[in-house]
């Protein structure tokens, strides 16, 4: 599947912010509810899997480009699968499946973060 072919997903997305927390049902304790590691870090909303179905769905519009905000919001992400298994427990969407195509995607057309440029030159040096 292509990032395009989760339509149905961004708009199914109510935004309910489920995927940012441990599922409610096993927490025990507040200290320990949160979930995504980018948005406890980050703090705001499009860093979560929902926001991101928000930004891809206003980039299959084109309302929006890709460009450094886009990016940092993509890249930041850990790929742990947290919200993937939180939303499952809510509205049963794959919100993982949906990010690694949106990385694929950026990587693809070559948007890149300048930190990766190390990354790419050291693994040139090995094939070389
Ligand atoms: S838990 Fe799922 S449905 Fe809810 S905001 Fe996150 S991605 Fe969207």
């Amino acid at each position: 599947m292509a990032w395009q072919d989760f339509e149905h997903d961004m708009q199914r997305c109510p935004r309910c912010s489920y995927c940012k927390w441990i599922p409610w049902r096993f927490v025990r304790n507040i200290e320990y509810m949160q979930g995504c590691p980018s948005v406890a870090r980050y703090n705001w909303h499009a860093y979560s899997a929902g926001g991101k179905y928000n930004i891809s769905y206003s980039l299959l519009k084109e309302r929006i480009e890709i460009d450094d905000s886009f990016l940092n919001v993509v890249y930041r992400c850990l790929m742990d699968g947290s919200c993937d298994i939180a939303c499952k427990m809510q509205q049963d969407l794959e919100p993982l499946q949906h990010m690694q195509e949106l990385r694929i995607k950026c990587v693809d057309e070559g948007a890149l973060l300048p930190q990766h440029q190390p990354l790419f030159e050291a693994c040139a040096k090995k094939i070389i």
